[in-house]
């Protein structure tokens, strides 16, 4: 457990987000209601203590067995063994898990993409969705197809039965960024990620972020937040930087506990 809690990938350092949600569920095709409320966007760290540094880096030594770790006060990082980055919020969260012996963790809904489809997931882009939203599309396909799991994830021209249908909609300022479908009892993808043209004026970062994580939803990630679905065992439900926590942050990268969790669903 303590050496699965900081696995580290292979190709990058991590680094910080966050999030939220609920779910509703229907048999077949879910709805991940989801995403993203513009009103919990991502408040600032503050100060931290010297005193809190020396917990968390005394932390971060005893559950990594890791001596070397430093913090980076501009970035609010800990930088552990050289190269591993774990935010602030981050460190806070693993170590507020611990303490509570949490067995919540990381959430798949009932059904996952079938092994056979998941490193062929196609996705088709409806005329509807704009420049900016396809851009942030391509860099969350990206994301993904670099989490060092069997998905595999690429766009296709014409639309067919079986693809994630991307299409967007201007619902209004209703706080609600983005909408996916659950994979279905037969292992497809999630149906369909409506996203709400409203927000067109988020940051490329915040939709970068919020597309990976309805992306998430998609492939059968619940929300870290919340009880819906079966834990992804090893994975905490305090990841508060997690992509599928649901308050919408920057993208940077998956947490630690991320590509675990996507990992453990769908191993190469
Ligand atoms: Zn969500």
């Amino acid at each position: 457990m303590s050496n699965a809690l900081f696995t580290k990938p292979s190709f990058l350092a991590f680094a910080a987000l966050l999030t939220l949600t609920a779910t509703s569920c229907k048999k077949n095709d879910v709805a991940a209601p989801a995403a993203v409320a513009t009103t919990e966007v991502s408040t600032p760290t503050g100060t931290v203590s010297a005193a809190e540094v020396e917990t968390l880096t005394n932390f971060i030594r005893t559950s990594t067995g890791e001596e070397s770790v430093s913090y980076d006060a501009a970035a609010q990082n800990f930088v552990i063994a050289g190269d591993a980055v774990m935010s602030i919020e981050e460190a806070r969260a693993h170590r507020v898990a611990r303490q509570e012996g949490a067995q919540t963790e990381h959430r798949q809904s009932y059904y996952t993409v079938a092994r056979a489809k998941a490193n062929i997931i196609k996705v088709f882009v409806d005329p509807t969705v704009p420049a900016v939203w396809r851009t942030a599309l391509d860099r969350a396909i990206a994301n993904w197809n670099a989490s060092g799991s069997y998905l595999r994830i690429a766009k296709s021209a014409t639309y067919a039965t079986g693809m994630l249908k991307v299409v967007a909609v201007n619902n209004g300022a209703n706080g609600v960024i983005a909408t996916t479908y659950y994979p279905d009892y037969s292992g497809n993808v999630g149906k369909s990620c409506t996203i709400n043209s409203n927000y067109n004026y988020l940051s490329a970062g915040q939709q970068i972020f919020a597309i990976t994580h309805e992306l998430g939803h998609a492939f059968g990630f619940g929300h870290t937040n919340s009880t819906y679905g079966m834990l992804v065992p090893g994975t905490p439900n305090t990841d508060a930087t997690s992509i599928m926590n649901a308050v919408c942050l920057s993208w940077t990268n998956f947490t630690s506990y991320d590509l675990l969790a996507i990992r453990k669903v769908y191993p190469r």
